[in-house]
């Protein structure tokens, strides 16, 4: 079990478990019930926090969210977020601010 991305937006997190669930890589993730209190501890040990369970998917799970994180597709629009305006990459199916659903009429602009 390795750790493959830590955030202290659980939503964050969520996305990106389905990224590499959708890949077919198996993944956990820890900490996952936390509390604001304790998310705003300097340290991110107990942020939520993306494993892989198979230690041999680490790599592949890696270069996914480093492609997820760092390119967005150029058929997918960035759109913002209905609930707090925020701008979201068009990979993105959920806001990475609050976790809100994308709206479903801003997919074919
Ligand atoms: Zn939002």
């Amino acid at each position: 079990m390795k750790a493959v991305f830590t955030d202290r937006e659980p939503a964050r997190v969520g996305y990106f478990q389905s990224v590499l669930e959708n890949a077919g890589i198996l993944t956990y993730v820890r900490n996952q019930v936390t509390n604001t209190t304790v998310a705003e501890m300097p340290s991110g040990i107990f942020f939520p926090s993306l494993c892989v369970v198979n230690d041999e998917d680490y790599d592949r799970a890696i270069a996914l969210i480093i492609e997820v994180r760092d390119g967005t597709p150029a058929d997918l629009p960035e759109w913002t977020c209905a609930s707090c305006s925020e701008a979201v990459p068009g990979g993105f199916d959920i806001c990475w601010k609050c976790g809100a659903e994308r709206p479903v009429q801003n997919i074919d602009v």
